[in-house]
């Protein structure tokens, strides 16, 4: 694997065999991410060491969506306590779209935090006293992971809040069992700028590593979560993390991951490194075609599957 990673071309030479593949459709729900270039292709890894290698449109950047999903997790167990969260929100993979309105049977709960009900209802657990202080540790918790604190894309957020009445129905569904307490267009205000953050491949990548690295950024030194929560993260993102495809994922590429409906796919290889891939047009459950490509290209040559010991 090391030396694999040493290569100059390795990544182009990924981005060159992907590149004829055009199948997938933008997202047409959230009107502006519909203006995404179709073409855009980008593969980032940054190791545990902090080697980063990256190759295509690393210059690119793309809203964050639901790769903030794990962080926000990482930021409620970390500020609530492990009892509380697992009370909130449950650990089981939907097999059913991310949006799926489903609820578990008997407790209600949101099925698990990678789904949007189960990031909502996170979503209200944000610290903050007011939306704009929220905002603030919002833009903090990035800055742990990736280094500065990322911009914000304005019309992202409001295109998302404006066509949000799906996620808006949840919210008030959960209002109404009481598995989220607070004032639903506040929370849902939360979760759309939580999803508008602006990243690149390479950000999603140091992402990756930071989780692949015990909790602590390899760039900076700094530990941006407790490695106490580090495997309840992991975990769900393994078994929910790729939505309605997780058990295809588990078994071609067997790492824990997650997507994000803009495009983004990012990999955790506990221990060795983070993977960021960008490219924007997606298959029917939400997810990058050309990403899921390329990790299962990846993951052969690689070898990193959790699962294949060499
Ligand atoms: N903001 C998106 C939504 O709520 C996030 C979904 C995703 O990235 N899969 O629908």
């Amino acid at each position: 694997m090391e030396s694999l990673i040493k290569s100059e071309n390795f990544l182009e030479n990924i981005l060159e065999k992907f590149l004829v593949e055009t199948s997938g459709k933008l997202p047409a729900y959230i009107p502006e991410l519909s203006k995404a270039r179709p073409e855009s292709f980008a593969i980032s890894i940054v190791t545990v060491e902090g080697k980063i290698l990256q190759a295509g449109d690393i210059k690119t950047f793309f809203t964050i969506q639901s790769i903030a999903k794990p962080l926000v997790h990482g930021l409620a167990l970390e500020t609530h306590g492990r009892e509380k969260i697992l009370n909130m929100v449950g650990l089981e993979p939907t097999g059913d779209s991310y949006n799926s309105i489903r609820l578990q049977p008997g407790s209600h709960r949101p099925y698990n935090p990678m789904v949007n009900a189960g990031a909502l209802a996170l979503s209200s657990l944000i610290p903050g006293e007011n939306p704009e202080l929220r905002f603030h540790t919002l833009q903090n918790l990035f800055e742990r992971y990736i280094g500065h604190v990322p911009n914000f894309d304005e019309q992202v957020y409001q295109s998302e809040k404006k066509f949000g009445n799906h996620n808006r129905a949840m919210g008030y569904l959960m209002l109404n069992f009481k598995v989220l307490q607070g004032d639903v267009e506040e929370i849902l205000d939360d979760y759309c700028k939580e999803c508008s953050f602006l990243v690149n491949t390479t950000d999603l990548a140091l992402i990756g590593a930071t989780l692949a690295n015990g909790g602590k950024n390899p760039l900076t030194q700094k530990q941006a979560i407790d490695p106490e929560y580090l495997a309840d993260i992991l975990s769900v993102m393994f078994t929910c993390g790729m939505y309605d495809f997780a058990g295809e994922w588990a078994y071609k590429v067997g790492i824990p991951a997650k997507s994000g409906v803009s495009g983004g796919i990012l990999g955790v290889v506990p221990g060795k490194m983070g993977i960021g891939v960008y490219s924007p047009l997606l298959d029917s459950r939400g997810n990058s075609v050309r990403g899921i490509k390329v990790f299962q290209e990846l993951a052969e040559i690689l070898q990193f599957n959790i699962f294949k010991s060499s």
